[in-house]
């Protein structure tokens, strides 16, 4: 057999040092950009490629044009100008003219471009005072490389790391791996021709040494494709150890209890959410324990869905528990499961009519220690059927008779391991099933990496009867105090959410409490206007919010506190005050407090854009109220940084891959991943691979796969 070639692992075990022309001075730069090991090397990919081919010369740039050349640096100057700013200007030379460069604040331009030096500027050409010029071009110093294509690597002035360096490192180490044996391919030759894949080896040379932009193309799918594979396998491996190692309960999932809850409801469930109801339920059977996401829209009705899924746990002798991440939300669900339940009975033999009525109990911090220790006590001994509460529920002295199914909302504000202590709630070695809600949408892709452990259901279609909402971006507020006092005077209630609580010295942002003089004073003094923000004390809150639900309030001034949860059906204009200043999650939130009711409702987003992403924002929520759609956006713009931000800690294997542009690729991923594990679980007929997750996969990354 021919020798195997170079793993993954083994460059990850030999250090930089190993390399010619690494010294100790060199390998301290290194470090610094933590690049340690030869794979840390490698995988630092090039930033952009030069195409040289669309090189020209200073004399055929076209003014008002972008194009690129490689220049002479003739003169560097300095200056400073009044407001303090610093300005470069560089006068660049070729064989056939001079131009001159200017850089605005960035004054180690002049360090960088000293005379003499070669670079390759890119930029659009100018003319000022009859003069060619480019403002803030591109740079790059390209020392002495050839070829068609140069790449260009992530600079770090910091480190005095630069391209080249960073260049002629990356080409030793690669001319090392295929000196000796080329790089071990661990990808099965059939997935590989199936997604038309190039080899490991062609990927690493390519992408560092490309001779046409088709080839890094090429490189650059293989390599995204090798991460996300090694992500999904370490995601759906894990899935499926779980569901080995534990045992669930095999749910009575189509009983009397769930067929009556839904008969008694006086609506029709929506295709979507029967669809996920089937999902759920065919989860419940099983003798596995679920683990599931469910993703829905505000209103899109996830609280019938978990409802089913508690009495599944019910009609079979179980318990369920709901979680909420606040006390207020905690009370306010557990107000409406027990409306939805108020007419059903369980059955039951040891009471005279063979049946009793079902027994929905609520446990927050705020109950009174002695009914907290009866309802401690009921569940330990099966004298509640569902439990609504917050974390409460997961402390150490609460034990259940047997719990059955946990559902637990917004999920994004629960610790995983709060979650992971609730698991561990179980009966008889049985572990409970566990549906996770939130209505705060991600793309489906970046569910699939971001929770690739759970299973993700969708709600995608809005119950019928759910009045539009119209969205309004406007610059100045005229309009929407029209829209208020119209709806008012029709009996409706209107919401006006500011940024801040008070006034802020360095922003220019209108208050809570100075809209509330504002309005509650001149614009609206007959109207009824009151004020809610968060650090009004509790029961006032309660108090204040109590009478806008009774409508003993036409304008409530608020903070964001108002953005989840709250829910008045008589709401019909919801203000938003310098709008901008809001993510699109969290202004799709707050459109969500209106739109509740019979009446059509307005959303009045006020102000400027701020910047040009504020603009793609505002615009995008004036154009739809999907939140799916919304969330694509967001991803678009703001990237999956903030997207993984709290659950990939240190550093991760996404140098290539993006969540957003290779979207087919997750899925694909994904697909290939549990191909491969649902033949070999362990990966023993896969341990190219195996090795290569361990190796790869950094311990934190790990960890935030495993903890879900
Ligand atoms: P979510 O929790 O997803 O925001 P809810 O479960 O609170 O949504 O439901 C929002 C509203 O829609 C509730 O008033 C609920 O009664 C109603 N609803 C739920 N499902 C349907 C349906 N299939 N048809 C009509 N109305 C529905
Ligand atoms: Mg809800």
């Amino acid at each position: 057999m021919a020798d195997k070639g170079v793993t993954l692992r083994e460059l990850k075990e030999r250090p930089v040092t190993d390399l010619h022309g690494v010294n100790s001075r060199k390998a301290e730069m290194l470090q610094k950009i933590e690049v340690r090991s030869v794979l840390d090397l490698i995988t630092v990919y090039p930033r952009r490629y030069i195409d040289r081919s669309k090189q020209t010369t200073i004399a055929d740039l076209t003014v008002g044009e972008e194009g690129m050349v490689l220049v002479t640096v003739a003169k560097v100057a300095t200056r400073r100008m009044r407001n303090r700013r610093s300005l470069v200007e560089v006068t660049v030379e070729d064989e056939t003219g001079r131009m001159r460069l200017v850089f605005f604040n960035q004054p180690w331009r002049s360090k960088q471009l000293t005379e003499d030096k070669e670079a390759i500027i890119f930029g659009r050409l100018d003319l000022y005072q009859g003069n060619k010029q480019m403002t803030n071009p591109i740079v790059d110093l390209v020392g002495d490389r050839t070829g068609r294509i140069v790449a260009v690597y992530p600079q770090s002035e910091v480190a005095g790391v630069q391209s080249w360096d960073l260049d002629a490192l990356v080409a030793e180490a690669l001319r090392r791996v295929m000196k000796v044996r080329g790089f071990e391919d661990p990808v099965p030759k059939e997935i590989r021709e199936n997604y038309r894949l190039v080899d490991r080896s062609t990927a690493f040379l390519q992408i560092h040494r490309p001779g046409s932009m088709q080839e890094v193309a090429e490189a650059r799918r293989r390599l995204v494709f090798d991460e996300l594979l090694r992500i999904q396998l370490e995601l759906v491996q894990r899935k499926v150890q779980l569901e080995r190692s534990t045992k669930g309960i095999s749910h009575n999932a189509s009983g009397f209890l769930t067929t009556a809850f839904h008969e008694q409801l006086p609506y029709t469930l929506t295709g979507a959410q029967k669809r996920v109801i089937d999902e759920i339920l065919t989860d419940l059977k099983k003798g596995l324990p679920m683990h599931r996401l469910l993703q829905g829209d505000v209103g899109s009705g996830k609280t019938v869905v978990a409802v089913t899924a508690l009495l599944s746990a019910v009609q079979g002798g179980h318990q369920g528990a709901f979680m909420a991440p606040t006390e207020v939300l905690a009370e306010q669900h557990y107000l409406g499961i027990s409306d939805l339940l108020q007419n059903m009975n369980v059955e039951d033999d040891s009471t005279l009519l063979g049946q009793r009525p079902l027994r929905v109990e609520i446990l927050t911090s705020s109950a009174s220690s002695s009914q907290r220790k009866l309802i401690v006590e009921k569940l330990a001994n099966g004298g509640v059927d569902i439990v609504v509460g917050t974390h409460a529920l997961i402390q150490d002295e609460i034990s259940f008779s047997s719990l059955g199914v946990v559902v637990i909302d917004e999920q994004h504000r629960f610790g995983v391991d709060q979650r992971a202590a609730l698991r561990e709630k179980q009966s008889d070695g049985m572990a409970p099933d566990v549906l996770v809600m939130t209505a705060t949408p991600i793309p489906r892709t970046a569910a699939m990496t971001v929770y690739g452990d759970l299973d993700v259901s969708i709600l995608d279609e809005m119950p019928l009867g759910r009045t539009p909402i119209e969205t309004f971006w406007i610059k100045e507020e005229q309009a929407a105090w029209e829209s208020i006092r119209e709806e008012v005077k029709e009996g409706k209630q209107a919401y006006v959410v500011c940024p801040l609580i008070d006034e802020s010295d360095s922003l220019n942002v209108r208050s809570a409490e100075e809209t509330f003089t504002r309005l509650s004073e001149e614009v609206f003094s007959d109207l009824r206007v009151e004020l809610l923000h968060g650090r009004i004390k509790s029961d006032e809150k309660n108090q204040v919010m109590e009478k806008f639900r009774q409508g003993e309030t036409d304008i409530l001034v608020a903070t964001t506190v108002i953005e989840v949860g709250v829910d008045v059906p008589n709401a019909t204009v919801m203000v938003v005050l310098d709008a901008y200043r809001f993510g699109i999650a969290q202004l799709h939130q707050l459109r969500g407090r209106v739109g509740r009711g019979s009446s059509s409702s307005a959303c009045f987003l006020v102000g400027d854009a701020g910047t040009a992403i504020g603009e793609e924002r505002l615009k995008a929520l004036v154009q739809t109220t999907d939140g799916f759609e919304l969330a694509e956006v967001d991803l678009e713009l703001r990237g999956e940084g903030t997207i993984m931000a709290d659950r990939q800690k240190g550093r991760n294997d996404l140098r290539l891959a993006s969540l957003r542009r290779d979207r087919e690729w997750v899925e694909i991923a994904r697909e290939v991943a549990i191909g491969i594990v649902s033949g070999d679980p362990d990966l023993n007929s896969h341990v190219g691979l195996r090795n290569e997750i361990s190796a790869v996969l950094e311990e934190s990354d790990g960890e935030y796969l495993l903890k879900s």
